[in-house]
């Protein structure tokens, strides 16, 4: 993104942070409340969350598919992005918001706090209890994934590991490739069956 445009985000986000803790002042006097969860969120309400990886999700090779589902969502206006993640981790969610024609946001505040990475916005009070994503790992451990499969994400995989990954939740098809005979004869291994035969 052009420094410009991000600094210029920057500062509008300041402003309007002021505007609305002035608003809130004369009407609930809670201005402190709010702009201590803000800081949390990215500069951001926590009503308006509909989906949020930590900074670490976000670095993982995958995309979140929840992000994806959460984009999808008709009241979601916009991506915000932690600008204190390495670039290389950001740019396939960027990719993504393109992709799907959902403006993003990097912001980088001094004074954000806690892990937030990535969150889906909404402009409207999201009622949703759990804004959080459970890290993949767990889950497919949870399914009954073996680590070394889990792991193995982005690699090459024999056949019969792949159906193994199918069978536990066929929306991973995307995150590996199958060994062809090539890959064998060129000395390529599963990686779940390495130290194995
Ligand atoms: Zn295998």
């Amino acid at each position: 993104m052009d420094k410009d445009i991000q600094s210029e985000t920057i500062s509008n986000w300041a402003r309007k942070d002021n505007i609305e803790q002035a608003l809130m002042v004369g009407m609930h006097g809670i201005t402190e409340f709010k702009h201590d969860e803000k800081v949390y969120y990215l500069g951001e309400f926590k009503e308006n969350v509909i989906r949020l990886l930590s900074q670490q999700q976000v670095a993982e090779v995958v995309i979140y598919p929840e992000i994806i589902h959460a984009l999808k969502d008709k009241r979601a206006t916009k991506m915000i992005i932690n600008g204190s993640i390495s670039i290389r981790f950001i740019e396939k969610y960027e990719k993504l918001a393109r992709k799907m024609h959902k403006p993003y946001i990097v912001r980088s505040e001094p004074e954000f706090k806690g892990s937030t990475g990535l969150m889906v916005i909404s402009d409207e009070a999201i009622e949703t209890q759990i804004i959080t994503v459970e890290d993949r790992s767990v889950r497919l451990k949870r399914l009954g994934m073996p680590s070394a499969l889990i792991n193995a994400v982005g690699k090459k995989v024999c056949k019969k590991c792949l159906q193994q990954i199918l069978e536990v939740d066929p929306a991973e098809e995307s995150n590996y490739n199958e060994l062809t005979l090539l890959d064998r004869i060129g000395g390529e291994h599963c990686p779940a069956h390495q130290g194995m035969k």
